[in-house]
């Protein structure tokens, strides 16, 4: 493995898409239209590649065709809306392959039906249509999250296919992150190239130009290291954000301000401040299925991972732990009682609800026999197709209207922005479970309510910690 940091970093590495540096411009096939693939190929043609992206769903190819973004991602449809010259999109695989240098596959990778291992289908089903266009000097790059071993497994179903050719297959992980995907696509913290093949990672530094010559760090490394990095990097954070959780339940038997707690452990780097939030555990289309995929690789290996399996243990335990404390706030029972649920995606800016913590909860309350109203700015749409019972609502005081407890369940900025007052005033009672810790718990009982945060303290104080810099 080596570590090529030769170019500083941009300072502007911040946000929006990348200046369109001049690049060797490469024709790449992009199978997959989805958050990873979408991104990844509106992207690159930004760069200056000329790009078509693939796709099953007739429905979805429809959209992209009317320059119309098929999800909510900030900055994609104003992308797509441009028109961009050096992006198309199309049904037919292999077409698109027989004229592409480079094939990126960014489908689906689910958990399978057994709970423990991958869902490949998707992927296989990529690589068998593009396989008999593949020209034999194209590069196959994995993108789609997969264990250790899939990039051989494809090497070996190509040479199957392709005997006389010799195609090269090469990992390249996506760390996107929703809601910041166009940003993250155009200036990650560093670029992982898994690939044993000089040809493969020179077409690679190729198709990342703009970003490599705006400093951004590459690795360079096997394949099989590289699909291993994708998951320990989704372990660790999933274990940052569970032990952040253990901190706030033990703040609230102690009386102490877990707020606090983060930002005295935050400030030193070797911890660092992000994913130091308590919430009501980890969801979305990746945290939960690469954790436990990871644990499942590892006792297939005779190597149980202690930690992995706690932390995977433990978001399913959060849930649960979230429903007794609503229920709790409720009087003990939920029967009868009418609950607003404030937020439906896995997180903010986005309206993916796969694995939404948020519903998951709603979904409980519904057993239990409470009413559930829900609202979520961009999700209500997704969350009604999976959460039949529910009442939706756009507007957030209208889903809480006559309603006896409010569950602030997605950290979206507009219900930190919220009118407690006004929130109040339509309700029949007065309990704000705020699972994200947006309000401040004087804000809240200055408004009438009885406030539930998480790790604030036995008397709920919020943050209380002054952090003063002498210059
Ligand atoms: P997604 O479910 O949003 O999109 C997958 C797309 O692939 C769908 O549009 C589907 O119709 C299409 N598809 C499925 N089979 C196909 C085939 N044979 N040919 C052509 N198209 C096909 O998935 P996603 O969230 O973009 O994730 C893709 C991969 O990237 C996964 O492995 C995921 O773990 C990984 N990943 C996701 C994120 C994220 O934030 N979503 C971040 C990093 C990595």
């Amino acid at each position: 493995m080596h570590v090529d940091t030769s170019f500083p970093r941009s300072p502007s590495a911040a946000s929006g898409t990348a200046q369109a540096t001049p690049v060797e411009s490469l024709r790449v096939c992009v199978v997959g239209t989805g958050y990873v693939g979408l991104v990844s190929g509106a992207c690159l043609a930004t760069f200056g590649h000329t790009v078509c992206c693939v796709d099953t769903d007739a429905a979805r190819l429809a959209q992209l065709a009317a320059g119309q973004a098929p999800f909510h991602e900030p900055g994609l449809q104003a992308l797509l809306a441009q028109g961009l010259e050096r992006l198309r999109f199309s049904p037919h695989a292999a077409e698109a392959a027989a004229d592409a240098e480079v094939v990126i596959v960014a489908v689906g990778t689910p958990l399978a039906h057994d709970g423990v291992g991958t869902d490949l289908s998707q992927l296989l089903a990529a690589v068998q249509a593009v396989a008999p266009a593949l020209p034999a000097s194209a590069v196959l790059v994995l993108k789609s999250t997969s264990p250790v071993g899939t990039g051989d497994a494809v090497a070996t179903l190509l040479r199957e296919l392709r005997p006389e050719a010799d195609i090269a297959v090469a990992c390249n992980p996506e760390f996107l992150r929703e809601g910041h995907a166009i940003s993250d696509f155009c200036h990650p913290d560093r670029i992982v190239f898994g690939t044993d093949s000089a040809h493969a990672e020179a077409v690679l530094r190729r198709l990342h130009a703009a970003q490599l010559q705006a400093g951004v760090p590459v690795v360079a490394t096997t394949r099989r290291t590289a699909e291993l990095v994708k998951y320990a990097a989704n372990a660790f954070l999933a274990t940052k954000l569970a032990f952040i959780n253990e901190i706030a339940d033990l703040c609230e038997c102690l009386d102490t301000q877990v707020e606090d707690v983060a930002l005295g452990i935050g400030l030193d780097p070797r911890i660092g401040a992000q994913y130091l939030r308590p919430g009501p555990g980890y969801g979305g289309s990746c945290l939960p299925k690469d954790l436990v995929a990871l644990a499942g690789t590892a006792r297939a290996h005779g190597m149980p991972l202690a930690i992995v399996e706690a932390v995977a243990q433990l978001n399913e335990d959060r849930k649960v732990r979230m429903q007794r404390k609503i229920t709790e706030a409720c009087g003990g029972d939920v029967r009868s009682r009418a609950i607003a649920l404030l937020g439906a995606a896995f997180k903010p800016d986005t309206d993916d609800v796969r694995a939404s913590p948020a519903l998951s909860l709603a979904a409980a309350l519904l057993a239990a026999g409470a009413t559930v109203r829900l609202s979520d700015p961009k999700a209500l749409e997704r969350a009604r197709t999976v959460l039949p019972g529910a009442a939706f609502f756009a507007d957030p005081v209208e889903c809480a209207a006559g309603c006896d407890a409010v569950v602030i369940a997605t950290e979206w900025p507009v219900y930190a922005q919220l009118d407690l007052h006004r929130l109040r005033a339509g309700m029949r009672g007065a309990v704000l479970i705020d699972l994200r810790n947006l309000h401040a718990p004087a804000a809240a009982r200055a408004a009438g309510f009885t406030y539930v945060g998480l790790g604030r303290g036995k008397g709920g104080l919020g943050e209380t910690a002054t952090l003063t810099r002498t210059p």
